[in-house]
């Protein structure tokens, strides 16, 4: 309802632009100070509802002035509103990204913004105001076009979030201690029960092998949601143990393909490991053939996550496909490493792809309540494949299969034999995967 509020005095504001260009004379600047008395009957409303708005917003023409700032804007600032005005933006509006570093030039968002015409959404930024103080805030800047498109400014939302970030980082906090805490016990449950299901060191009956049996899977599941819980809230408040180190992923891939070859093998399922030939990457290298020599695919990245991803992708692929093959193949150009896990199965419906990535989401149909899993784990590949600046994808068809992709940051042999030869050297490579 908020956010509607806000489009309808955006839309107005631009009106009234649009407006201001026609009725004010050219050498005479349009005063949006909502302040001044300069303003004419409809702009003095406006001033009044934005002085009204609890969250910061303020207004920057296309060289990043501010022509406009309401109070709330003037207290998460800590500047007087009066003395904001006509000063750049990035003055006044300080920001630091996660890590802390102050984004100036083209990483400050309302120069982004101002350059691509593209609306920017950020939660993860901190204001530093006028007495170096942090306030953790969520950012909403949309870019002003005149009729031919051109940028004429842009319009920033600034709320100060700090209590939902405190109240996630105690759901966080909550969430490993407990999962932590029960994993222990449940561990022991599930190794008792494996004791009892040993012949060597347990007599029991059928039946009572029957039950046993099912009560080790329910601990087992039991014990993997943990984990997931557990791996989860690390993922999110960036404590995720990474050791990163030079892995030539087709190797790792192909390894990895034929030791995951038994969960195929067991629902009678193909399984194929193809390197050089998927088509979703137009620059890719040429394709190879038994001829060739296979490509090197160097990425940076920790293996045992790397695994942890390509696991599950692959768990998935077997659950939701009841016949065909699934396919682990790999690709790259220069930039690029990109590798797919694939399948001959259910699909995805469409309207749900979007939203596949979130935690807990699980596409509902009769495959998926049948099918055991808690909504976690695609998460956390896409935390993994974060964390190494990939990004994972999928394209599916109902009924057909699906294919889910990786890309991550493609590391030159160059770089892989000096960072190899310099295992000490930590620096990490600064391409992004797209
Ligand atoms: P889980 O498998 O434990 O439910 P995931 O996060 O791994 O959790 O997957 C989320 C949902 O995405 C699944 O419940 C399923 O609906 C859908 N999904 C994932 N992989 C596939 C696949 N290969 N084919 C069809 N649906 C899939």
């Amino acid at each position: 309802m908020r956010y509607l509020i806000y489009i309808v005095i955006l839309v107005v504001l631009v009106a009234v632009g649009i407006l201001a260009r026609f009725y004010i004379p050219k050498k005479k600047k349009l005063n949006t100070n909502p302040k001044t008395k300069t303003l004419g009957g409809n702009t003095a409303q406006l001033a009044t509802i934005f002085g009204s708005i609890d969250d910061g917003l303020i207004l920057i023409d296309s060289k990043g002035t501010i022509v406009l700032c309401n109070t709330s804007a003037g207290t998460i600032t800590g500047w007087n509103v009066e003395d904001t005005i006509g000063i750049n933006i990035e003055v006044v509006v300080k920001l630091a990204d996660p890590q802390g570093n102050i984004c100036s030039g083209q990483k400050y968002p309302f120069t982004k913004v101002l350059g691509s015409g593209q609306s920017i959404k950020d939660n993860s930024m901190d204001l530093i105001n006028h007495e170096d103080k942090k306030t953790a805030v969520g950012l909403s800047i949309s870019p002003l076009k005149d009729d031919s498109g051109t940028v004429t400014g842009a319009v920033a939302l600034i709320r100060n979030i700090t209590d939902e970030k405190e109240q996630e980082s105690r759901l966080a906090d909550f969430i490993s201690t407990a999962s932590h805490e029960m994993r222990t016990p449940v561990a022991a449950i599930e190794g008792y029960l494996a004791l009892s299901l040993n012949n060597k060191v347990s007599t029991i009956d059928d039946r009572a092998r029957d039950y046993i049996e099912k009560a080790e899977a329910a601990t087992r599941h039991l014990g993997t949601l943990f984990q997931d819980l557990l791996t989860s809230a690390k993922a999110e408040d960036g404590r995720l143990v990474s050791h990163p180190e030079v892995v030539e992923l087709a190797e790792f891939l192909k390894k990895l393909t034929d030791d995951l070859k038994f969960a195929s093998d067991k629902h009678g399922l193909g399984n194929e490991f193809i390197v050089g030939t998927a088509s979703a990457i137009k620059t890719a290298l040429p394709q190879s053939d038994e001829h060739q020599v296979a490509p090197l695919y160097y990425v940076y990245v920790d293996p045992d996550r790397l695994r942890e991803v390509v696991t599950n992708l692959f768990d998935n692929a077997v659950k939701f496909t009841s016949s065909g093959k699934i396919t682990v193949g790999i690709t790259g150009d220069d930039q690029v490493v990109q590798f797919y896990v694939r399948d001959t199965g259910v699909g995805i419906p469409s309207e749900d792809i979007p939203h596949l990535f979130q935690k807990f989401y699980r596409v509902d149909n009769s495959a998926t309540r049948t099918i055991g899993g808690n909504g976690l784990g695609l998460f956390i590949c896409r935390k993994i494949v974060e964390l190494y600046a990939g990004r994972i994808w999928v394209e599916s068809e109902e009924g057909k299969g699906s294919t889910f992709y990786i890309n991550l940051p493609r590391l030159s042999s160059q770089k892989a034999t000096d960072l190899l030869e310099h295992k000490s050297n930590t620096i990490a490579p600064t391409i992004n995967a797209t």
